[in-house]
């Protein structure tokens, strides 16, 4: 259970985020494999200085989303701009940095060695220095990449995804296998290239990391999008007929309960009752001022897992 103090932390968040141009975008994409029809209508923008979750089951078509945008597939029918151009475009392309689950780098190179050679890809790349310290490579950037621990690993990608000093970045799972201190400390410096006006598209399995990170989220499902909003909006939009959940004790009859303005559920175990409604507060105004014997008051909101499972499971 989320907390509502997670919660305020969330729309804190939401409120400096910023309303911006779109930079990028799919418009009713579909792409066919054969049989599978892996996008079916999608329509994605992407502004400036936001990070989007871009979430959903395996095989909903992330990859094939974030395929399309880095112009490595073309879709079926549809169309993909990046920056005003085709994604293929050269002039698009040296904005773009990714840092993808399929990448493979040689294992006997060195880390510095690895950044170089990716700067000298781009006309105005990051200073190695910089590359280092946002990665958080310092220490290991003499180390043979095949060295390396999983995190370190992805610390590294996640560098590289940065050396041409990239305007939209995509992320597809850039903390598996990261300890949760590496995860943190790598949520700071993907704020921080939001704050700077870079563009963030993430893919992530870890909802809490969706939650944790990004201005808006859309959750697609066989191709589809199935909601979007802000982390606060989807766990709304799947539960807003439940509401938010008020544990407590109480002396009030579950009737009385039942007859208060937007309770959708009233449970009881044993001596605690788990009231749920879309406006709590009210809710709760009206049993303190009901019950003076009211204790161990306890409310929480619907996880991001929860709305998502319900999005996902139904469609
Ligand atoms: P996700 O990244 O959300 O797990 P994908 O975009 O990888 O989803 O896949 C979407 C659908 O397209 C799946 O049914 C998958 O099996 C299919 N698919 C993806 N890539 C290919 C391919 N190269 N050839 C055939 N089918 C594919």
């Amino acid at each position: 259970m989320a907390t509502v103090t997670v919660l305020e932390g969330v729309q804190d968040r939401v409120a400096t985020a910023p309303a911006a141009a779109r930079i990028a975008g799919l418009d009713g994409v579909v792409k066919q494999y054969g049989g599978t029809r892996a996008l079916d209508g999608l329509s994605l923008t992407l502004r400036r200085g936001e990070i989007l979750a871009l979430l959903g089951p395996n095989g909903a078509g992330k990859s094939t989303a974030i395929r399309c945008l880095l112009g490595l597939i073309a879709p079926t029918s549809g169309s993909v701009r990046v920056f005003g151009q085709d994604p293929r475009d050269p002039a698009a392309r040296v904005r773009i940095g990714a840092m993808l689950q399929v990448a493979r780098i040689p294992e006997v190179m060195t880390v510095r060695e690895h950044i170089d050679l990716f700067r000298s890809y781009y006309p105005h790349p990051l200073p190695e220095a910089e590359i280092v310290r946002i990665a958080q490579l310092e220490g290991i950037a003499n180390k043979q990449f095949g060295t390396l621990s999983g995190g370190q690993k992805q610390r590294v990608l996640f560098g590289l995804a940065l050396a041409g000093d990239p305007d939209l970045i995509f992320l597809d799972e850039p903390t598996v296998g990261m300890d949760i201190e590496a995860r943190r400390g790598l949520w700071v410096q993907i704020r921080s290239l939001a704050a700077r006006g870079k563009t963030v598209l993430l893919t992530t399995h870890y909802l809490e990391e969706a939650d944790a990170l990004a201005h808006r989220i859309v959750v697609i499902n066989k191709g589809k999008i199935v909601s979007e909003g802000t982390p606060a909006e989807i766990k709304s939009h799947a539960t807003g007929a439940h509401g938010r959940r008020i544990r407590c004790h109480t002396a009030m009859s579950d009737e009385a309960l039942w007859e208060m303005p937007t309770v959708t559920d009233v449970a009881r175990q044993g001596s605690v009752v788990t009231v749920t409604a879309v406006d709590a507060e009210v809710v709760l105004r009206r049993m303190f001022a009901a019950d003076a014997t009211l204790s161990n008051l306890e409310v929480t909101s619907p996880l991001l897992e929860d709305a998502f499972l319900e999005l996902t499971s139904t469609n």
